[in-house]
């Protein structure tokens, strides 16, 4: 086992709906698979006053596959602590634990600090880990941070420039856990490990990428922090930018972290600041109303939103990238609630080729199609001949779909971006840089919609695919959405 894999995991927010639905769970499958093994401690810490047997047993709940044996080894390395983050005297008892727990367990002084609370607090936490010293004199500091990382560049600079006070940039382990999914984890692996894709991966072949994260449920819990957000922030700042990353980042020389964190920053860099007039014509906005059927609310009409709200709960909108090989193609990006469908996909649509061969027909463009979730696979959709003795062309569709055996093998997000920062592998976080780019133009497409007239909401029915305008956007240039839910 390697040493790194010696570690203490202090969770902020260790009560929490994130740190027991993902983090736990994530934990022990790691445990399962020896990546953890019995060098391994985690500190929950939250306001309320639980003793370590009711911590445990919280856990253990959670936690589906694995034998009792198991899960009872497991969470004997769990201890809770009672800790209010803005108290400097509680950070005194947590060192003394951190301590015990480090030789107890023989950490080698290896410490992760995971933030699974809300955002504004991440400053303080950081500040009094390095006042209070409970940084390590010998082994590791990492810290794991949680989305939003702000809700505009300023803020965001602010929560970075707090955080960076205490802890270099190598340290800081930004999860955005699209980058954890199998699917995006593959892009790479298909855009470098074929010479038939990578020779075409360019605008002198692809005529647009398609990106869609669409789901079916609407704000449930979440419509306080909705509200505050909207679909753009929660999704198109954060996720469809790191997809965007994976699909064109520029070959490095070297496959090491730092250089596709390099070669990923050149993409963030690339990013348009639209103006007004450009935001108009690019992007638009919807709000979810009640289905056909009357059987689900309104965006509006749900628990704690305002009932005049203005908040977007769809997006769509074309990203054109300034970079040598993606000049002219634009990225179209779709994501909304209470969509027809749950699924996250990506379709890269190849030029149609003309040829003095297909007399008859011109053919479709050449597709190929990432399903990430909830099926995950690649389909590749190409031109062929119709059988018999005409001079027909027709789609045909390759198929590499994961079946239930496949897809029990892939590992929760968590679970491998939680593995991924125990070995300090930073490539699949979210860096600063990137941040910052995706950032102002989130920012310059908000300014823009605030000066406009009021959006006429609701614009989109529950269950449909989003508002009229998001089909014109592409039906303008004689394009669709290749996905219809
Ligand atoms: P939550 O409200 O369920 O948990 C928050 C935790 O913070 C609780 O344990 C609470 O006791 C603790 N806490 C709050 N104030 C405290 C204080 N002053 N001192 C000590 N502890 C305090 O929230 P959550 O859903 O687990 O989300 C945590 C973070 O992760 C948020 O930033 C959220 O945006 C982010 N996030 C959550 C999810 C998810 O699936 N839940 C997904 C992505 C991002």
């Amino acid at each position: 086992m390697a040493k790194e894999n010696n570690v203490l995991f202090v969770i902020f927010g260790g009560s929490g709906d994130l740190a027991h639905r993902k983090l736990y769970p994530g934990l022990f499958q790691l445990y399962l698979k020896g990546s953890l093994d019995q060098h391994f401690a985690v500190i929950g810490t939250a306001r309320r006053p639980w003793t370590h047997d009711y911590f445990r047993q919280g856990i253990v709940s959670q936690l589906s596959k694995g034998t009792d044996e198991q899960k009872a080894a497991f969470v004997s390395h769990f201890y809770y602590q009672s800790h209010d983050v803005k108290d400097s005297e509680h950070y005194v008892a947590l060192k003394k634990i951190i301590d015990q727990l480090d030789e107890k367990y023989q950490l080698n002084g290896n410490r992760i600090f995971y933030m699974a609370m809300a955002p504004d607090l991440f400053g303080t936490i950081a500040q009094h880990l390095k006042s209070e010293n409970l940084l390590s004199d010998r082994g590791y500091d990492r810290l794991i941070i949680e989305k939003p990382f702000g809700h505009d560049y300023p803020s965001a600079h602010a929560l970075n420039q707090a955080i960076i006070e205490t802890f270099d940039p190598d340290q800081v382990f930004r999860i955005d856990h699209y980058l954890g999914k199998e699917m995006i984890q593959n892009i790479p692996y298909l855009r470098f490990g074929n010479p038939f894709l990578s020779a075409i991966w360019n605008n002198k072949f692809i005529d647009n990428i398609q990106i869609t994260l669409a789901e079916s449920l609407g704000v449930e819990e979440r419509a306080g922090y909705y509200e505050t957000a909207g679909a753009l922030r929660d999704m198109v700042q954060n996720h469809i930018m790191q997809i965007i990353a994976m699909l064109t980042f520029p070959k490095p020389e070297h496959y090491t972290d730092r250089e596709i964190n390099q070669s990923k920053a050149q993409v963030f860099a690339s990013l348009p600041v639209y103006s007004e007039a450009e935001v108009a014509e690019k992007f638009v906005r919807g709000q979810y109303g009640a289905g056909s059927d009357q059987q689900q609310l309104a965006y509006r009409d749900e628990d704690k939103t305002d009932p005049q709200s203005n908040v977007e709960t769809f997006v769509a909108g074309e990203i054109d990238l300034d970079l040598p090989d993606w000049q002219g193609v634009p990225f179209y990006v779709r994501t909304g609630k209470r969509l027809a469908t749950k699924n996250t996909r990506i379709d890269v649509v190849f030029k149609a080729e003309e040829h003095p061969l297909f007399t008859e027909q011109t053919p479709t463009s050449p597709v190929l199609t990432i399903e990430v979730e909830p099926e995950s696979g690649v389909l590749l959709q190409i031109n062929g001949k119709k059988i018999g003795t005409s001079n027909f062309i027709e789609s045909h569709q390759l198929s590499d779909l994961l079946d239930d055996d496949q897809q029990e093998l892939v590992p929760d997000a968590y679970e491998r971006l939680l593995l991924e920062a125990v070995l300090g592998k930073q490539g699949n976080f979210a860096q600063w840089e990137g941040m910052a780019g995706s950032w102002h133009f989130v920012d310059a497409i908000r300014a823009a919609w605030a000066k406009e007239f009021q959006p006429e909401f609701p614009n989109y029915e529950s269950g449909s695919m989003g508002p009229k305008a998001a089909t014109d956007l592409l039906a303008k240039t004689g394009r669709h959405w290749l996905y219809q839910g």
